[in-house]
């Protein structure tokens, strides 16, 4: 029995949501994440909640509400000045492509709702009371360390492949190990991953990236051969093999997807085709993209001023970390003092625009712009002055 009044803030306002589903004869649980990250003394970001009242029923009981995935039983209601996923208990059946559920049917108790959940250690619940529900053992797990899928691992692998990856992530996140049968299982089957939407295994993958035990649970990754079912990956477990042995683990997203592409030793024309067949964002492309050629410039010469400038803060920030986390030397400290010791930091700054030159008689066009550069290039390493007297100057020099 955990004690209620000691909970941390997250489910002491959840607390009278509960309370309204049981005064008016339903039950209602905490459940999956929350449970468990409590149990593991972890922050609890949000709740979810899990309860015998249907969709309609649960709307009728709160004022605002969001039909969030209706059909599959879940309504967002909104209070307190919180949101809260509340779900109503399914099952889940069909699966008949290794994915989604072909129908979820409402059942009338917990038991059957915690059975359609994926490990032991998610598959735990909590009332209002501090009353805690573990069918599987998955309090023993969590002691224990362990991932351990709920019922039969094979089974529920082929009922739902992101399941494998989700299995590495926790790993990764939670510092555990996968159960014998749950690794085995997923050694056996890794190939269903090439049914999911590279959406969803990408955000596992992420997660498992940029967990404490990213390098470990990569490990896992390579020898369940899940690595050679997502984009890009097949056959490159040679070149893999050396993210476990990185220094340290990424702790951001354009890190890994930077050491990831460098340990793949892409050449730059292929950066953007891998991540997008990875179905990653443009700007994360871009951010990717540049740390890449700034380190490619950092690994064989120091930059100079114009080469900082233009690289920006955030590159070169990031940057270091990639080298950090790779290992490999660079003058960090010096990069960044020099780079905030520029006279300027972004075009902005520059004391003149374009319209500055027309006024000064040039024509717009190609030379204006190669002058405006030449200029910009000149203020960056400190060899004209950032004022538009200097500038008005040097312009007349040049005639
Ligand atoms: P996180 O802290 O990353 O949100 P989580 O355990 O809450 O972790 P969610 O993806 O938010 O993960 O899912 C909430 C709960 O729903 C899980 O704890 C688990 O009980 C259940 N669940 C989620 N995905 C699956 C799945 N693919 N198969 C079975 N159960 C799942
Ligand atoms: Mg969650």
């Amino acid at each position: 029995m955990i004690k209620v009044d000691k909970l941390p803030e997250v489910f002491i306002k959840a607390m009278p949501v509960l309370q309204i589903l049981e005064d008016a004869g339903f039950e209602a649980y905490f459940v999956g994440g929350s449970v468990r990250d409590l149990l593991l003394d972890r922050h609890v970001h949000d709740v979810d909640i899990t309860t015998s009242a249907y969709p309609e029923e649960v709307k009728e009981l709160f004022e605002k509400s969001i039909d969030t995935g209706i059909k599959h039983g879940t309504v967002t209601v909104l209070y307190g000045g919180e949101s809260y996923e509340i779900t109503t208990f399914r099952t889940e059946s069909g699966y008949q492509d290794f994915r989604r559920p072909d129908h979820v049917t409402f059942v009338q108790n917990l038991d059957e709702d915690l059975k359609r959940r994926d490990f032991t250690i998610n598959a735990l619940a909590m009332d209002l009371h501090g009353q805690i529900v573990d069918l599987f053992n998955g309090i023993e797990d969590l002691k224990n360390h362990i991932i351990r899928a709920v019922g039969d691992p094979e089974k529920r692998f082929h009922e739902d492949a992101l399941r494998m990856m989700r299995a590495v992530r926790f790993t990764s996140q939670l510092k555990f190990n996968l159960e014998e049968k749950t690794g085995q299982a997923i050694k056996d089957n890794h190939e269903l991953l090439k049914k999911i939407s590279v959406e969803r295994i990408r955000d596992e993958f992420v997660k498992m990236g940029l967990g404490p035990h990213s390098r470990q649970a990569f490990q896992i990754f390579l020898d369940t051969q899940l690595s050679e079912d997502v984009p890009d990956f097949a056959g490159k477990k040679e070149l893999l093999q050396i993210y476990p042995r990185l220094q340290f683990s990424p702790t951001l997203e354009t890190s890994l997807w930077s050491l990831i592409i460098i340990l793949l030793k892409l050449p730059n024309e292929e950066i953007s085709r891998f991540m997008r067949d990875w179905k990653n964002s443009n700007a994360m492309t871009e951010q990717v993209g540049r740390i890449i050629k700034f380190f490619d410039l950092i690994s064989d010469y120091t930059p100079n001023d114009y080469e900082l400038f233009q690289a920006g803060e955030r590159t070169i920030i990031n940057t270091i970390d990639v080298a950090h986390i790779l290992g490999q030397p660079v003058a960090s400290e010096a990069l960044v003092d020099r780079y905030m010791a520029l006279p300027i930091k972004k075009p902005a700054e520059l004391a003149i625009d374009g319209r500055f030159l027309i006024k000064h008689g040039m024509r717009p066009g190609a030379q204006l712009g190669h002058t405006l550069n030449q200029i910009r290039e000149l203020v960056v390493s400190s060899r004209l002055e950032n004022s538009p007297d200097a500038i008005e100057k040097y312009l007349e020099n040049l005639d």
